[in-house]
């Protein structure tokens, strides 16, 4: 989609350090991270939020967790990782194309703030 920072950076319009990609997903390195390790992973497709998910995303979320678990592994996370979803204002989400954040390497509290 036209002016989605994502969009672009998974069509390496915008520089970005990938980590993994495959015909479906793209993730990169966070710009600011929160953590020693913190990844982005993104579809391809642009989807802004959760509410315009449809039926047949259904595999695709799928494949984003799936692609969570081989990048912690690849990253060598073997303490365990927190994934996230930010969703909306409240959610905090500032970039409207779906994303996963992958963050390692430190232990996490709960509940998030
Ligand atoms: P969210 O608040 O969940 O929408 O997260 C957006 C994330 O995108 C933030 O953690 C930003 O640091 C990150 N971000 C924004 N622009 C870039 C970029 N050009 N390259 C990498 N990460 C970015």
């Amino acid at each position: 989609m036209e002016n989605c920072i994502f969009c672009k950076i998974a069509q390496k319009e915008i520089p970005s350090t990938g980590v993994y990609e495959d015909e479906h997903l793209y993730a990169f390195r966070d710009l600011n991270p929160q953590a020693p390790e913190h990844i982005l992973i993104i579809p391809k497709k642009h989807i802004a939020r959760v509410e315009n998910l449809q039926e047949e995303d259904t595999e695709l979320m799928g494949r984003i967790v799936i692609a969570a678990q081989k990048i912690a592994e690849k990253l060598g996370l073997k303490k365990g990782y927190r994934l996230v979803f930010n969703n909306g204002p409240d959610g905090g989400q500032e970039v409207e194309h779906i994303h996963l954040h992958l963050m390692g390497g430190r232990k996490f509290s709960w509940p998030a703030g």
